[in-house]
Parts: C-alpha cells; sequence; structure tokens
C-alpha cells in the first residue's frame, strides 16, 4: 500500500531528507516539480512555525487535492533570546545567505558560555482530514564555535544535537534524519497516518 504525498518546499535537501524518512514506510514524497504544480510564492508572515507551515500548505492547496505536508522550521539560540526563531530563513537573507548568518552567530558567540539552541519544525498536513494537522519536533543542542562539515544545508555547519559530538553538517544524512527536529515531527506524522490506517509499516 503506497500513500502518495506532495511537499510543500522548493528546498531539494529538504525534500531528499523528507523522502529518506517517509519511503521506508510506504510514502511516496513529490516534490512541487515532480506534479508540474504552479503555486504562488507563499508569503511567510505568520507569527508561529505552524502559522507560517499553514501559509505555505495553502498556496499548494490552491492548486492540488492532493494530500500536502508544509514544514516551518528556525533554529532558536538560548544566548540571543530565541533568536532568530521563526525569522530564521529571513536572517540568513538579511546577512546575505547562509555562510555570512554562521558567521554573525560563531562572532555574537564568540564569548558565550551558554551555548544552547534548539531546531523546531512544525509540519502542516492539509487536504486529508476536514482541518489541518500539525506536528512539532524539537532537537535540543548548541552551537559550535566554528563551522564544519559539507552534508545537508543551512545552519547545518554549526548546530550541535543534545548527546553528539559533532554537527548535523558532519553526520551522514541518515543520522541526522534519525534525529533531527524534521525527523521527530515526521515520526509524529507517521504515527497518525498509522493509526488512520492510510500506511502499514
Ligand atoms: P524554512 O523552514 O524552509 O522556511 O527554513 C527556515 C530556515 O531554517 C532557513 O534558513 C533554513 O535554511 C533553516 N533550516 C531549516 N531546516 C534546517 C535544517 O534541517 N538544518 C539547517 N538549517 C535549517
Amino acid at each position: 500500500m503506497n500513500f502518495e504525498i506532495v511537499l510543500a518546499t522548493n528546498n531539494k535537501h529538504k525534500l531528499q531528507e523528507v523522502r529518506q524518512i517517509l519511503s521506508p514506510h510506504g510514502i511516496v514524497v513529490y516534490g512541487i516539480s515532480d506534479l508540474n504544480l504552479k503555486p504562488e510564492e507563499a508569503i511567510e508572515d505568520g507569527s508561529t512555525y505552524a502559522e507560517n507551515a499553514l501559509i505555505k500548505a495553502k498556496v499548494l492547496q490552491k492548486v492540488t487535492s492532493f494530500p500536502i505536508i508544509a514544514d516551518d522550521s528556525g533554529i532558536e539560540i538560548f544566548a540571543l533570546n530565541h533568536q532568530p526563531g521563526i525569522h530564521t530563513a529571513r536572517f540568513a537573507q538579511e546577512c546575505g545567505g547562509h555562510d555570512k548568518a554562521i558567521e554573525y552567530i560563531i562572532d555574537r558567540l564568540k564569548d558565550q558560555e551558554d551555548r544552547r539552541a534548539q531546531f523546531v519544525c512544525d509540519i502542516v498536513l492539509l487536504n486529508v482530514e476536514d482541518k489541518p494537522l500539525i506536528f512539532e519536533g524539537i532537537a535540543p543542542g548548541h552551537i559550535a564555535y566554528k563551522s564544519e562539515g559539507e552534508h545537508g544545508f543551512g545552519y547545518d555547519p554549526i548546530f550541535i544535537p543534545l548527546g553528539r559530538d559533532c554537527v548535523y553538517a558532519l553526520m551522514e544524512e541518515k543520522e541526522k534524519n534519525e534525529i533531527s527536529h524534521r525527523a521527530r515531527a515526521l515520526k509524529k506524522l507517521l504515527t497518525y497516518l498509522r493509526v488512520k490506517g492510510l500506511i502499514n509499516k
């Protein structure tokens, strides 16, 4: 039994991660371009991760009746008052890209002992129930003193998840996908789909 779903993202890394996590459970994850969909641009002006994920999902809902998942994530740095949080993507843009944002964070935290941080991911599921469903995953950890590694994307070169001694970007994709914020949210989605009888693994 295959369950088909479309992921509301243009981020190839995110699509790859979601596929790697969901496909062993018989879920076929399409990207927007795989279905040749042309949604409007999503204006992410919500005040929570869930609101922003819902905005992305609803834009896609206008052009497909497929089950949709959309995720919105952010990194919260404790010593920076939990910023950039829901502004994580905008923060990178304003810095001039992720490399510059990473440099800025490393510099801001250079004399800071409290290096705690967490990644948060909210996933919205649409077109399955009458109302949207939300699944949240949080990965606690801390910020490294230097940027390292080539794997993954975004802030992966500086985030060390709790209980590990290296950043996401030094891990094989499989290892990140066992423990990441996105994996934790998707595990909750899997439980829901199993309970509903929509998947059987
Ligand atoms: P969005 O959820 O695609 O809107 O991403 C928000 C911001 O968080 C972007 O700057 C992403 O690069 C970053 N981000 C989201 N997920 C991850 C991740 O798994 N690793 C590193 N950065 C991420």
